[in-house]
């Protein structure tokens, strides 16, 4: 039996202190001194961290936000002296997109390497807007010694990535015919390039790392090149150059050695396909296409060639049409996609990357249930790093997470343990859906219940369709 795949991690405390979202306000003025203080009964004892915290204080303008919120030495207090409040710095990171909600549980990932959780209930709202428009069928949830992390039964999260042609044939048992070259990855996840706002600090070496210790690809710009000869055995596999027109090629024998390369969709595919495949036959090409208004249809139209094997569509960072007043958001224009193309009879032939706004690991595995067979993340990786989002990040500018200055071991474990515990959240929602391979889990809507769909069943003869933008 194949070994599993497994990310080795180790808990990596963060470098900074902590943005919390809750602090508690003490009104020590009318203090009774109660022998029980309810201070000292905190489950997470954050009264004496708090104060081991101001002892050894370093950073001065940070305050101890760091209480869980469970209202329980406000509730006990007897003089009713203790209040919470929201830490203003927590509710200023990030945007409506990337909310600090979603920062802060990455940074808990990054650092414990473990699934996130939440308490007793969900608090949240019933539906939203983007990927909280879905819902995941968890009708199998009841097995929990059969699937999942804890399960005794193996669930493969692998991909395969390139052109699978449509039939075999066969001659004296043997299949023929020329078989384009397929390379797999053990878990459906690609890392994508920083997007130009957040591309501050020259992160390459620390993500060339994170990508070798969990044996995944990371795209990359040629200008990143070169780094240590000693270091290429060990990271060409993982990296994939990401050719523009205008981008110097790497070096021959520096593209032999890598699997997949990304080129721009910039009219002259077909060429460039061939004069990579006469360079390095073996090599996987994926064509880069930004999700504009001409976007989906491009991808649709591009699949029929033969030459293209992988299409990797990329929306915008908060997971948007780009350029657009009324924007779509991510999944409805991969589901564009996929549905097009098995109208087309394409969609087996071809590998559909998707990426922009892939915030969670809930986001992968919703987006393979609209059609992608893989995404690529980038700003939950500069999170891992406790990078806070912000929106001066400029060469000059002073960094909450002093990115500058961060040392590649600390910065790849902290991604490690980010992608590792995404495995493990993908493992856990494909068994509580009952699915075995996340092959299998592509375009399966069926395991999906949609918003609009809902909404438009049960009120639609009732009140006509919902108005379009
Ligand atoms: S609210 Fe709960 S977690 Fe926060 S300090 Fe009080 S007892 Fe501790
Ligand atoms: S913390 Fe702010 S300044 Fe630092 S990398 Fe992140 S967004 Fe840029």
């Amino acid at each position: 039996m194949p070994e599993k795949y497994h990310i080795k991690t180790q808990p990596i405390p963060p470098r900074r202190p902590r943005v919390g979202k809750y602090g508690v306000v003490d009104w020590r003025e009318d203090c009774a001194r109660c022998h029980n203080c309810v201070k000292k009964a905190c489950v997470y004892d954050r009264y004496r961290m708090e104060s081991d915290y101001i002892r050894n204080l370093t950073d001065v303008d940070a305050l101890y936000f760091d209480c869980r919120g469970c209202f329980s030495c406000v509730q006990d207090c007897t003089k009713g002296l203790l209040c919470l409040s929201v830490n203003p710095v927590y509710e200023g990171m990030g945007n409506r997109y990337w909310t600090p909600d979603i920062i802060k549980t990455t940074w808990l990932q990054a650092e414990t390497a473990k699934i996130p959780v939440s308490g007793a209930g969900y608090g949240g709202p019933f539906t939203g807007t983007g990927f909280d428009a879905m819902w995941t069928d968890m009708s199998e949830i009841v097995r929990p010694t059969r699937d999942g992390i804890h399960g005794r039964e193996y669930i493969s999260t692998s991909v395969d990535i390139g052109r699978k042609p449509s039939f075999l044939v066969f001659e004296e048992g043997k299949p023929t015919g020329v078989f384009p070259p397929l390379l797999s990855l053990p878990m459906p996840l690609i890392i994508d390039m920083s997007p130009a706002q957040y591309s501050l600090p020259d992160l390459g070496p620390v993500i060339r790392q994170a990508a070798a210790n969990t044996d995944l690809i990371a795209i990359f710009d040629p200008s990143d090149w070169p780094f240590q000869q000693a270091d290429q055995q060990r990271y060409l596999p993982h990296v994939a150059f990401y050719l523009d027109s205008a981008a110097p090629e790497p070096p021959k024998e520096v593209l032999r050695k890598t699997r997949l390369v990304e080129i721009a969709d910039d009219g002259k595919v077909l060429e460039r396909i061939k004069k990579l495949k006469s360079i390095h036959p073996d090599i996987v090409v994926a064509v880069r296409i930004e999700l504009d208004a001409k976007g989906p249809r491009r991808a649709i139209d591009l699949a029929g060639f033969e030459e293209v094997e992988v299409i990797h569509i990329a929306a915008d960072l908060n997971g948007n049409e780009i350029g657009t007043k009324n924007p779509r958001f991510i999944k409805d224009m991969i589901r564009e996609i996929h549905t097009a193309l098995i109208e087309d009879g394409t969609r087996d032939d071809i590998t559909l990357i998707a990426g922009g706004g892939i915030a969670l690991p809930e986001h992968m595995a919703k987006a393979i249930i609209c059609g992608a067979d893989l995404v690529t993340i980038d700003l939950p990786l500069m999170i891992a790093l406790e990078c806070h989002l912000c929106d001066r990040c400029e060469p000059g500018m002073p960094c909450p997470a002093k990115l500058e200055d961060i040392d590649p071991d600390y910065g790849a474990g902290r991604m490690t343990n980010l992608i590792a515990a995404w495995h493990d959240q993908l493992i856990e929602l494909m068994g509580a859906m009952g699915m075995r391979e996340a092959r299998r889990l592509r375009g399966d809507v069926g395991r999906a219940m949609f918003f609009e769909d809902l909404e438009e069943e049960t009120f639609g003869r009732l009140f006509g369709t919902r108005k379009k933008n």
